[in-house]
């Protein structure tokens, strides 16, 4: 027998074993793709190994059919592949499938065309006079000759056909060498629908704090040596511009770079500086493209026809082929860690990845996540940073409005504070720009009956309904299932026309802005706003073009972007995240604020920041303000130091979901005590089993326990042995390893 191992897309699978049948000439390499049976279907999977052994009396299946006779996923993607399958304990099959361009599981999903030419052989047969043509020509053949005769170029496929030259017709000229097919790829640049265009400036200077960030960098590229540096770099210090020159010295030397960022649309002006640096030898991966687009630009990142590679999440594992150099944008972005299997982070995959491609990785932020300062901080990686903006610009004055005050003043229902309405008007008065943060989407948080208290809740989720602005009136809506409802005139229990609604979002402050600044021209940025195809990029650049003074927006806009005429930021409910029962929130606050704060004074004008809070002591607010990082470093790391958390420990969340309570309860309960034993020996804990702070969502029940210790790997193969014993329960079972949410 000869075996293979092949991963296939089904979740929490390993790889299985086949037989290539006799009938198949040679073993397909690794990385081909092949068509197999499993169970009762026929899968595309890929070969991942020739070393299968097999259990006496297993019985193995034959491939079906082998698509590739060269390695589609080259062997550096396979092994990565394989160590984020072990490390995030997820099925070698869902990671794969993260790791191919979508359509590669259909046999030939580039769009190719056909371009068809006149051989020499043709080129004089079609000259010679009708009559002493070869006589066994048919006329339709004929007058094929004839039409390709009369464009020299060639033509493609499409147009032959639209003349009524089939593809037999050509397919019979080729075989006797009177005409050439050429396969051309068609590739759609995905770039130019985008529209966007930057010039560069190509001779600006960098600064010697630049400079110098720049030489350190370069010293850590020697090939073949892997090595991580952490680029901390105020908001403003110009990291794009160090990015930039370090990509180009690294491609100067043949050596491929991968730069990944959160989110494409949201950076415009990095991939377009980049792009207008790099022209055609760039590649674009991210998730808006369409799925043709992203399959092009991924074969030509195989093919080696691009030195530079942008892209999301997903792009750490572009196919390409020598890399030398990663960047990871905004390195504490939240947006690298994928939400659903294979639970990766980008960040740390692209770290694995320069390991074995002896690459460096420069990890780039203005607010560092803990887990990369403290291996800053401990030597790990090379920290380097960057003090000041670019031309002395200084930082954003900040100051803090205690909301307390503003609702006993001016009553309960205050959204907009006296001072951050001043500055506001101000800046209108001044042709200048403002942006306006409040990280909650929709018009109220809840609605409720005044009279007997019925309140909005979805059924399917603990959580209640958000209100938003809709046609005709109010639709209440899940943000979790997206179940929704029109809010009805009176309460559904008691009928009393008293319904209330309460809190608020980035719909309600768009309202009042309008209403209190008239003649501002305002626009919204947010979830809801953006779900049209295109509105996003619409909006940021009617922003940047000066069409909008008031850019209300929700996290969204607190990212890398770069508006010179932004001289004010409003921050309305600094303390939004806090609330959340996440240890994280401390981190999450801080960055967000820091990040919107870098956003105001970017050009000639010096910049302002005005943040609302209700907890104006709270450290993480605090620190924001004096734009402290170190301090807030030192502060948040002494309370994770303090109750046993990452980056101190490692952290494994498990949740186990369940038709009722009960039986997610029990079976958590079953996981946990067969943990138990090994947990004591091994030395972490298991911490629950408990109801997670989401005790239901989309209809079920969530139960969850944590695995804490200082030896992840221990964890990691516990969990994954208990789990092997019980197959019939892994579907309802999520495991995230070093989670960023756990909720
Ligand atoms: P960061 O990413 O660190 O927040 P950017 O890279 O966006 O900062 O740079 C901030 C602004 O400064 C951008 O408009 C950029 O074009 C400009 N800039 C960067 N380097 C220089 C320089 N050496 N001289 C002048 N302007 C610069
Ligand atoms: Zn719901």
């Amino acid at each position: 027998m000869r075996l293979v191992s092949v991963a296939v897309p089904v979740p929490f699978l390993d790889a299985l074993s086949y037989n290539v049948p006799d009938s198949h000439p040679g073993i397909p390499p690794l990385g081909a793709r092949v068509r197999v049976p499993v169970g009762k279907r026929t899968l595309v999977g890929c070969v991942v190994g020739h070393d299968a052994v097999l259990d006496a009396g297993t019985v193995v299946r034959d491939l079906a059919a082998v698509l590739d006779e060269q390695p589609y996923l080259p062997p550096a993607i396979i092994e990565l592949c394989g160590w984020v399958a072990d490390y995030y304990v997820a099925g070698l099959g869902d990671v794969i499938a993260a790791a191919m361009p979508p359509g590669s599981r259909r046999e030939d999903a580039s769009k190719t065309r056909r371009l068809v030419t006149l051989t020499a052989h043709g080129a004089e047969t079609a000259r010679l006079p009708t009559e002493t043509r070869t006589p066994k020509l048919t006329p339709r053949q004929r007058e094929a000759l004839d039409i390709l005769a009369s464009a020299p170029p060639g033509l493609h496929s499409a147009a032959l056909r639209d003349r009524g030259v089939t593809a037999d017709i050509i397919r019979r000229l080729a075989t006797r060498g009177l005409v050439a097919i050429h396969e051309e790829r068609d590739e759609r640049d995905p770039f130019e629908r985008a529209g966007m265009a930057v010039s560069r400036d190509g001779d600006r200077r960098l600064t010697a704090e630049q400079e110098s960030a720049l030489e350190r960098l370069a010293g850590l590229t020697t090939p073949a040596r892997f090595s991580v540096a952490l680029l901390h770099g105020v908001t403003g210090s110009g990291k794009t511009e160090i990015y930039l020159r370090l990509a180009e010295r690294v491609c100067a030397e043949g050596r491929g770079v991968l730069l990944m960022v959160p989110e494409i649309a949201l950076t415009p002006s990095v991939s377009a500086l980049f792009r207008s640096a790099f022209g055609g030898r760039v590649a674009i991966q991210h998730s808006a493209l369409s799925n043709g687009e992203r399959h092009d630009q991924w074969q030509r990142i195989r093919r080696g026809e691009v030195d530079l590679v942008i892209g999301t999440r997903s792009a750490v594992f572009a196919p390409l082929p020598n890399p030398g150099l990663i960047i990871v944008d905004e390195e504490h972005d939240s947006s690298y860690k994928q939400e659903d299997s294979p639970r990766y982070h980008g960040r740390d995959v692209a770290i694995v990845r320069a390991r074995s491609a002896g690459a460096l990785v420069v990890l780039g932020s203005a607010t560092p996540s803990m887990e990369s300062y403290q291996n800053a901080a401990t030597g790990k990686y090379t920290l380097v940073t960057l003090e000041r903006r670019v031309l002395d610009r200084p930082l954003a004055a900040v100051s803090l409005v205690n909301m307390r005050d503003e609702y006993a003043e001016e009553g309960p229902d205050v959204v907009i504070s006296r001072p951050l309405a001043g500055a506001i008007e101000q800046r209108l008065d001044r042709g200048e720009q403002v942006l306006v943060l409040l990280n909650r989407r929709g018009y109220a948080t809840a609605v409720f009956c005044r009279q007997c208290g019925d309140t909005f809740d979805c059924p399917n989720c603990t959580v209640s309904l958000t209100v938003h602005r809709a046609r005709g009136g109010w639709r209440a809506r899940c943000h979790y299932c997206n179940y929704s409802l029109d809010v009805p005139k009176a309460c559904r229990k008691c009928a009393a026309p008293y319904l209330e609604k309460a809190g608020f979002g980035t719909e309600k402050v768009e309202h009042q802005v309008r209403e209190r600044f008239p003649r501002a021209r305002v626009g919204r940025v947010d979830r809801d706003s953006v779900r049209r195809k295109g509105a996003l990029t619409s909006l940021l650049s009617r922003f940047a073009a000066g069409d909008i003074d008031i850019l209300v927006g929700t996290q969204m806009i607190a990212k890398g972007h770069d508006f010179p005429r932004v001289t004010l930021v409003g921050v309305i409910s600094a303390d939004v995240g806090l609330g959340l029962a996440d240890f994280r929130s401390a981190e999450r606050t801080f960055q967000l604020l820091t990040q919107v704060a870098g956003r105001a004074g970017r050009g000639q004008q010096t910049g302002e920041a005005i943040v609302q809070t209700l907890y104006p002591g709270h450290y993480s607010i605090q620190l924001a303000c004096r734009q402290d990082y170190p301090a807030f470093f030192e502060r948040e790391l002494a309370y994770r130091r303090g109750m046993r958390y990452p980056p101190m420990v490692a952290l494994i969340n498990v949740v186990v979901r369940g038709r009722t309570f009960e039986n997610a309860m029990e079976t958590a309960t079953d996981i946990v005590r067969r943990l138990e034993p090994v947990a004591g020996h091994a030395s972490f804990l298991v911490l629950g089993p408990a109801p997670a702070p989401l005790g239901r969502l989309r209809g079920e029940h969530r139960v969850q326990f944590f695995l804490k210790g200082t030896r992840r790997a221990d964890m990691r193969h516990a969990l994954k042995d208990v789990l092997a014993g019980m197959p019939e329960v892994r579907r309802r079972v999520t495991v995230d390893v070093d989670p960023l949410s756990v909720l």
